[in-house]
């Protein structure tokens, strides 16, 4: 009876929000193209106030930022979204000299591309640059008798795979991640569809209910009027 609900994105292999802010065009539709390929929620902005805005508002998983953009270049936007904000930013530079890499270091950029770039390097530093700044030390997330590795894309439970749906992955690794924490309805919107993607918000629910089925019913709770838990994991297993 949930069949249905497989083929609602087809790949979703990480559980992120990204925004993009650049100017050009055709590379802004590329880029959102090619992230949201990967499973990425994806927004964008094409000059810096727009970007800016997006940035403080909503509360991404990273974001790319071209250095030259219309309105407020790209420091700018660097420096005024850090006076709110942490939100990893992978700056896209046209030059590659020293005093750029400085100058963006010490506004707080976490990591640099220099264009023209290789779309494949782009995604290895995104991933590596959310994996570090979510404080994952390695790929393999484990909480009690359930591993889940987010370079495979693999779930297992007390050492067998489980096979789940695309949507039931995300929102498993995005739990997961949080561990410990309470993971209220809003952040899982915000992080887990973007602005196009609203069809699926009220199924929540069903998919909670599904990974449930599938790795006991206890492994995640309920907070009632708050959100979902999954525990942290003790040490010792
Ligand atoms: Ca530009």
């Amino acid at each position: 009876m949930l069949g249905g609900y497989e083929s609602d994105r087809a790949d979703p292999r990480v559980a992120m929000r990204i925004l993009i802010i650049e100017d050009e065009p055709d590379l802004l539709n590329s880029l959102a193209m090619a992230l949201r390929d990967e499973g990425y929620a994806v927004d964008t902005a094409a000059n810096g106030e727009d970007g800016l805005f997006n940035a403080e508002t909503i509360a991404y998983d990273a974001i790319l930022l071209d250095v030259m953009l219309p309105k407020l270049d790209g420091w700018s936007v660097l420096q005024r979204l850090r006076k709110t904000r942490k939100t990893p930013v992978l700056m896209l530079t046209a030059r590659d000299t020293s005093v750029d890499r400085v100058r963006g270091l010490d506004t707080g950029a976490d990591d640099y591309l220099v264009k023209p770039f290789d779309l494949a390097e782009l995604l290895a530093r995104l991933r590596a640059l959310i994996r570090r700044t979510s404080g994952q030390a390695t790929t393999q997330i484990r909480s009690g008798a359930v591993i889940l590795d987010t370079a495979a894309r693999t779930v297992s439970h007390n050492g067998s795979p489980v096979d789940l749906t695309a949507r039931e992955y995300v929102l498993l690794e995005f739990l997961m991640v949080h561990q410990g924490e309470v993971v209220t309805r809003t952040m899982l919107y915000e992080h887990l569809f973007d602005e196009d993607d609203s069809t699926l918000s009220n199924l929540l629910d069903v998919h909670v209910s599904n990974l449930r089925k599938k790795l006991g019913h206890e492994f995640i709770t309920t907070r009632r009027g708050h959100g979902y838990c999954i525990e942290r994991s003790a040490k010792t297993t």
